[in-house]
C-alpha cells in the first residue's frame, strides 16, 4: 500500500483517486510532484518505483530458499556473459531483460563456482539476500566461490 498525497487532506490510508489537474491543463503527480505526460493519467516514475519495489520483495523469499539449498538460481546466457534472472520477472538481477529461449542453467548457492557469473549480477543478488536473510551473512560468504 501507498500513502499519497490527497487533495482532501486525509492521511493513513491509500489514496488512488485520480491526479490533480493543474494550470495550463498538463498533470502533476500528486506523490512526487512531477509532471505527468500527455496522454498518461499516472505517474511513470512512480509506477516504475511501486514495480521496482514490488519486485525487489519478490525476490526475499525465494533467495531464502536458495541460501537454505532448497532451490537454484536460474542463469540466463546472453550475449556470452552469464547472468542471474530475477524470480518472477524476465529481467536479470543487473537489469538486462532475458526470454525463455536464452539458455538456461541453475545455480546451487554454496556448490557451484560464482567466478563465470555476471559481477553485476552477483554484486546485486549479495545485496538482495542480505536483505534476505541478515542473520545468514556465513551462508551468502561461503556461496561466493571465484
Ligand atoms: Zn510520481
Ligand atoms: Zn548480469
Amino acid at each position: 500500500m501507498y500513502t499519497l498525497w490527497d487533495p482532501l487532506g486525509r492521511t493513513g490510508e491509500a489514496y488512488n483517486g485520480p491526479s490533480s489537474p493543474v494550470r495550463g491543463g498538463c498533470m502533476i503527480c500528486p506523490a512526487c510532484r512531477t509532471r505527468i505526460p500527455d496522454g498518461y493519467i499516472s505517474c511513470l516514475t512512480c509506477a516504475q518505483q511501486r514495480s521496482d519495489e514490488a519486485l525487489a520483495a519478490a525476490q526475499l523469499e525465494p533467495l531464502r530458499q536458495v541460501l537454505a539449498g532448497k532451490e537454484p538460481l536460474t542463469i540466463r546466457a546472453i550475449k556470452g556473459r552469464r547472468h542471474i534472472q530475477m524470480f518472477g520477472a524476465w529481467l536479470t538481477f543487473c537489469g538486462e531483460a532475458t526470454d525463455p529461449d536464452q539458455r538456461k542453467t541453475f545455480h546451487d548457492w554454496g556448490v557451484d563456482d560464482t567466478g563465470n557469473l555476471c559481477r553485476q549480477c552477483l554484486s546485486r543478488l549479495v545485496e538482495a539476500m542480505r536483505k534476505a536473510a541478515p542473520d545468514s551473512e556465513q551462508l551468502i560468504e561461503a556461496g561466493i566461490k571465484a
